[in-house]
This record gives structure tokens, sequence and C-alpha cells, in this order.
């Protein structure tokens, strides 16, 4: 089974998910669709179909131009009305890839937007959470409120521990610096900080993450510990519940 990372834009990765024993591809987020043609071409691989978390243009901007040249089927979130999804999904559906060789529980998600969906396959521990959670943060707060988006990341971090944790974008080590600000004493974080320096040094992915590791180390995963609140009250002393302190974290993350 093998999961890799096609490059595109500056930091987005688009998820290739191969055929266990097929050339047979299936692709998370295809913003952009020549390196995904060009990835079909090396490996010689028929794309087969595109999940899609969110309506976002560096999500969806290759998704027609791979549609129309390989027929692969797209799946996307109902309500994101986007004309060119085969199967327009919400949470607590299901679907098969391949077949059915791999099954995704759709999560809805909203916060980043109101619409994100997730793709949870529950045999193989794999998430494809787009722009909601990253490695050491999550996504920006477009759409929706604080307390909405705080319950979607809660719905991430009970997956269990070992899950793989795909999301679109190599922004670990600057979350990874805000994280260090928030939580200075946190050694996991420390770690990671050594680690993914030395993987971006050499080129490579800090992803996927795993839920145990985003447990030790996100501090939007973390808004019920010590010195996460600890920070939060430093710029609003009034927060009390944990999406409040999610609310004070992810402002200061915007300002950092
Ligand atoms: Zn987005």
């Amino acid at each position: 089974m093998k999961i890799e990372p096609i490059k595109a834009f500056t930091d987005n990765y688009i998820w290739a998910l191969h055929h266990p024993t097929q050339q047979r591809l299936c692709v998370v987020d295809p913003g952009d669709s020549q390196p995904v043609f060009d990835y079909l071409e090396e490996h010689q691989l028929k794309l087969d179909s595109i999940l899609i978390t969110h309506y976002h243009n560096d999500h969806i901007g290759g998704v027609k131009a791979l549609k129309q040249a390989t027929g692969a089927r797209v799946y996307g979130s109902v309500h994101d009305n986007l004309d060119f999804v085969d199967e327009a999904l919400n949470e607590p559906e299901s679907i098969v890839i391949f077949d059915d060789q791999y099954q995704f529980e759709i999560l809805h998600v909203p916060g980043h937007t109101l619409g994100h969906i997730a793709y949870y396959e529950p045999h193989r521990q794999w998430l494809f959470c787009g722009d909601t959670l990253f490695k050491a943060g999550c996504g920006r707060m477009f759409e929706g409120e604080p307390k909405q988006f705080y319950q979607s990341l809660q719905k991430l971090a009970q997956l269990p521990p070992q899950t793989q944790v795909y999301c679109t974008h190599e922004y670990t080590l600057s979350n990874l610096a805000f994280a260090e600000s928030v939580e200075p004493d946190n050694q996991v974080v420390k770690q990671l900080i050594a680690e993914s320096q030395q993987r971006r040094k050499q080129q490579q992915a800090t992803l996927p993450s795993t839920i145990a590791s985003e447990l030790a180390s996100n501090p939007f995963l973390r808004c019920d510990q010590a010195p996460v609140i600890k920070a939060a009250h430093s710029a609003d002393p009034a927060a009390k519940h944990d999406w409040q302190i999610f609310a004070t974290i992810r402002r200061l993350k915007d300002n950092f």
C-alpha cells in the first residue's frame, strides 16, 4: 500500500493513493492538474478517483482537466455544490474506492470552511483532512465559528492514536515555531522541530503525522493543558471554556 505526496504550488501536497495491486490511482485535493498528469505518466497509472475536502481553488483547480482526460470519479462535500462532483457527500456516509479495496467514512468538519469534509479509512487508519488539521497547527478560520471549529478538531482528535494524518500543506516548521511559543517547555515540540528541520533540509515531506503526535504537540488540540491555557490567558484573561482558549490561540497564530 503506497501513499505519496505530489508537490503542487509552493507548499501543497496532492496525496496519491495507489491501488494495492493494480496500476490505478486515487488523488486527494488536486489543486493543479499538471503534476498529477506527470505522476500518472511516470508511474504508468490510470486515475480512478478524486477526493475533494473543500472548494478552495488550491484544492480543486486541477479537477476538471483531470476528470475530462481520465474519466475519474469525483467525490466532494454536499455543502460545496461543485458541478464536477459525481458523488456529493456528508457525514455519516461512507464510500468505497478501487471497487471495494478501501472504504472512507465522511466526517463533516466545519471551521476552515463551512462545508469542509475529511475522509477516514477505518481499517487502515488513514485520515485525509485537507485544511482542517495540520501538523502542529490547524487551518485559518475563514467561515466557521470558534466553537464549531474546535468541535471539528475534537472529532479528529478522538480517532485512534495511530491514525496517519495526511494534510494538504507543508506548514510544519512555522506551525511548530508557534507551538513552541505557546508551550516553551514541551519536549515533544522540540523533538519535532529537530526532526522536521532535518527532513526539510533533505527536501522531504514532514507528513503524514499521527493523531498521537498531534495530541502531544499541537496547541489547537491541547486547549485543556495548563501551558496552553496560560498562553491564552496572557492575551484574553476572560477565556474560560476550551473552545474560548482555542479561539484565543487561533487569533494569536493569525498574528504570529
Ligand atoms: Zn482551504
